[in-house]
């Protein structure tokens, strides 16, 4: 039998009942409204720089290692797949995929970390926030508008956390997180697959890097029978494919948990509309609570084994510097920023004076790569450029 995709349910978005987009433009002539906002992130500068910011491995430890491009790429894969599978929205499951990191600063979430610490009391600094702010306002690619002008619904799927302080300064946008809603059924699958992306890569990165060991990855619930099944299926294959094979079916087996399991849900609550499944207070597409907890478990794991290596914890603590040097700079003096930045600066500091200034400082340094914080941070503060 091949394979058929199910039918589009009720409650998965769609074009008819979207709520729109900021400015108003006519609908797109040869392709649905999430498929224009997919496109639109494509295009954009900051998705291009994906490519060279940091996911767990500082971006030039190797090239054999996920990059942020990589790991959006492979969580549009898996939600892709699991969105098709269960009859959602695939246009605005990819949209969402593909714009869910654009946030992050340079050298993942040591950068982020650094910059929020920065940040503090000067309005804070999350990247989820930040990628929204990124497509809302930063990229500047049309004469109409600040940034991509992309749907409520994808837009309101970039946010992920959110404090109801924030909140209440975004607006409809971040409204959930006021009145307790769900966001659509897309972004709630999209949230899940990132966490199946970067479970299963890092395990991967993590093992071939000889930073994680096999001994160790076993001991973990989830892997530890997924090893036993590839030596029974196969004895004496060589290490590296054994590993390939236990990242597979890693994947495999928590996206058909996933499908599985909000099959189960949809048909429990069924929702008839988008606006039902924002009141059924509880995602209904999320993981069992079985495989939550493995899920959770080799999340620790990864933490305390690679997260926390010493060779990790060097660049992490390296490239935080990098970040804190070249914040404290451009706050005491903007006048070494580029033009463009020190125009952002000046404007933003007219209207919102020191937090202005912090909020234009924190957006310049967000939106470097890794290779050029590290180049700032040579031509400002290695004394062999002054040759
Ligand atoms: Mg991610």
């Amino acid at each position: 039998m091949t394979f058929q995709p199910p039918p589009r349910l009720p409650c998965a978005a769609a074009d008819a009942t979207t709520r729109g987009r900021r400015h108003r433009e006519s609908a797109p002539l040869h392709r649905s409204e999430y498929q224009r906002d997919r496109d639109r992130i494509i295009h954009s500068t900051a998705f291009r720089r994906l490519e060279y910011k940091t996911q767990v491995f500082v971006n030039h430890e190797g090239d054999l290692y996920r990059t942020r491009l990589t790991h959006t790429l492979e969580v549009a894969q898996i939600a892709r797949t699991a969105s098709q599978a269960l009859g959602l929205n695939i246009d605005l499951v990819e949209a969402m995929a593909l714009a869910h990191d654009v946030g992050h600063t340079p050298f993942g979430h040591a950068g982020q970390d650094a910059l929020a610490e920065c940040m503090e009391g000067l309005g804070g600094f999350e990247h989820n926030i930040q990628s929204l702010r990124l497509v809302d306002k930063l990229e500047e690619r049309y004469a109409e508008f600040d940034g991509l002008n992309l749907t409520f619904e994808t837009r309101e799927g970039l946010l992920k956390r959110c404090t109801p302080e924030v909140a209440a300064r975004l607006g409809n946008v971040a409204e959930r997180f006021v009145n307790g809603g769900r966001p659509t059924l897309e972004a709630q699958l999209v949230n899940t697959c990132d966490g199946i992306a970067y479970n299963s890569h890092d395990v991967d990165d993590g093992l071939r890097s000889g930073l994680l060991t096999v001994a160790a990855c076993r001991e973990t619930e989830l892997l530890g029978p997924l090893f036993d099944e590839v030596e029974r299926a196969h004895p004496g294959l060589d290490e590296r494919r054994v590993i390939y094979e236990v990242v597979r079916r890693m994947i495999n087996i928590q996206v058909c948990d996933l499908i599985e399991e909000s099959r189960r849900r949809l048909r429990e609550f069924a929702p008839a509309s988008v606006d039902e499944v924002r009141a059924a207070g509880v995602d209904l597409v999320d993981f069992s609570p079985e495989m939550a907890r493995q899920h959770r478990a080799l999340k620790d794991f990864l933490y305390h084994a690679l997260y926390r290596h010493y060779r990790v914890l060097r660049m992490v603590r390296k490239s935080q510097r990098v970040v804190r040097d070249l914040f404290a700079a451009f706050m005491d003096e903007p006048e070494l920023l580029p033009d463009g930045a020190l125009r952002a600066v000046a404007d933003l500091e007219e209207r919102r004076g020191g937090r202005g200034r912090a909020r234009a400082v924190a957006d310049y340094i967000a939106g470097m790569t890794d290779r050029f914080a590290i180049a700032e941070y040579d031509r400002l503060f290695d004394p062999k450029h002054l040759t």
